[in-house]
């Protein structure tokens, strides 16, 4: 049976949702101009009045916003709300640069949470299930947003964090989660400490449900994950600067519901801009509808991906994005050619013999870039035979330059000697940049 958080919402016909997008836009760009100093000099700096955007149409005509302008008005240079009025704040680690500082209200929060109720509940997730929240707690979006969304649902939350593997089994077990919500490389690495110890995922759990996130995957991983593990693997999509993580897919696996009422979403052109048609591919751009503290104007997101208005077999009206391939700063540049880690990942995936965890490591050799792939074999596949290992590196060599059109050298390593992850996963050593 299909259930939803609010019906009416969720199935208003498309002409009703863009006139209440309308109304919310024009209310939002005059609120931004008026509370946001940053935002003010930037409409300014461009020749843009609010009262010029009138139509949904219009807003092609709004200056994009970026991650960098965060940094550079770090900590709340593009707050609309004086302080007191927050009641949070979340901060990124900052790992590619200066941290990014995001303030919520009281009503943020709720829209957040609401957005992750109607998620939650279009897998079929709600009271009766116990969901075990894998994500860092913390300054981190992810164990909070994930906790208020399935609280709000009814759900029982076990906030168990990331960390401490055995013990997160162990919970698992005796609490009999339904639910795990995690990256999907920790729960892989769950599972590999869950069958050490000769427990089954699928035989000795109530697990059902997977919430996956925080680091791109590709559809090969849902389906290692999905077999290995007897569960249901699902997509879910957001970043920290628009509040956290916020949509999934819903239980027909095929693209990630945005909400129209709270959010509006454009494809473009990263190189110049211009607004793209549905079904194009490019780069995602989001202006957020509902936020109070840091609205968000046409903010450059860097995914790529391609959005589908098309109806939904769950019956909900909102549009689709389609799996994103990869962020725009994850991509890496190899001799000229663009190469997404998730590319690679499809790629192994595809093949049996290769396990789930994998390396690429890029370095530059007289003045030439390089990439190289380490494997782990399956503990089926795995052969001491020299002879089948050479066979094997040549195979996913061929199937990788089929598909990224370089040549990558491939090398098997023992079993366990990738690292292992608890939250997003380092898939990518570039010595480039030491
Ligand atoms: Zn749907």
């Amino acid at each position: 049976m299909l259930e939803y958080w609010n019906p009416l919402m969720e199935r208003m016909p498309v002409e009703e949702l863009e006139k209440m997008q309308e109304r919310k836009l024009k209310n939002l760009v005059n609120y931004v101009y008026q509370h946001s100093e940053f935002y003010k000099k930037r409409f300014d700096d461009a020749g843009v009045r609010p009262e010029e955007i009138q139509t949904l149409d219009d807003l092609k005509k709004l200056p994009f916003t970026y991650k960098g302008d965060l940094r550079d008005t770090y900590p709340t240079g593009m707050f609309c709300v004086p302080n007191e009025q927050l009641v949070r704040f979340h901060v990124s680690s900052g790992t590619t640069g200066k941290p990014t500082v995001v303030g919520y209200t009281k009503s943020d929060i709720d829209g957040w949470t609401t957005s992750l109720a109607r998620a939650m509940t279009s897998i079929g997730v709600g009271r009766g299930d116990i969901i075990q929240v894998g994500y860092g707690y913390g300054l981190f979006t992810g164990g909070l947003g994930a906790h208020y969304g399935a609280e709000e649902i009814g759900a029982t939350v076990l906030p168990a964090s990331s960390g401490n593997t055995e013990r997160q089994i162990e919970l698992m077990q005796d609490l009999n989660s339904s639910i795990i919500a995690c990256t999907p490389s920790y729960f892989l690495f769950m599972n590999e400490v869950a069958d050490k110890a000769n427990i089954s995922i699928e035989k000795d759990t109530n697990l059902r449900v997977g919430i996956f996130g925080a680091e791109p995957w590709s559809e090969e991983m849902r389906a290692r994950i999905e077999q290995a593990t007897g569960i249901k693997a699902y997509d879910i999509y957001g970043t920290s600067e628009l509040s956290g993580p916020l949509f999934t897919e819903c239980q027909f696996q095929d693209g990630i519901h945005i909400w129209a009422d709270q959010f509006l979403i454009e494809v473009i052109d990263p190189e110049t801009g211009e607004q793209l048609k549905e079904g194009e591919r490019g780069e995602l751009v989001i202006t957020t509808l509902f936020k109070e503290a840091l609205p968000l104007i046409r903010y450059r997101i860097g995914d790529i991906t391609v959005i589908n208005k098309q109806p939904c077999r769950c019956g909900r009206t909102h549009p689709r994005i389609m799996r994103v391939l990869g962020r725009a700063d994850d991509m890496l540049i190899i001799r000229g050619i663009n190469v997404f880690p998730g590319q690679i990942e499809s790629v192994l995936m595809n093949i049996p013999e290769v396990g789930e965890h994998f390396m690429i490591v890029v370095d530059r050799v007289n003045e030439l870039d390089v990439m190289k792939v380490q494997i782990e074999m399956t503990d089926e596949a795995f052969s001491d035979k020299v002879n089948d290992i050479i066979i094997l590196e040549k195979k996913v060599s061929s199937a990788l330059k089929s598909v990224l059109n370089i040549t990558v050298k491939v090398e098997l390593v023992e079993s366990g000697t990738i690292p292992r992850s608890m939250g997003k996963a380092k898939r990518v050593t570039d010595n480039r940049k030491l």
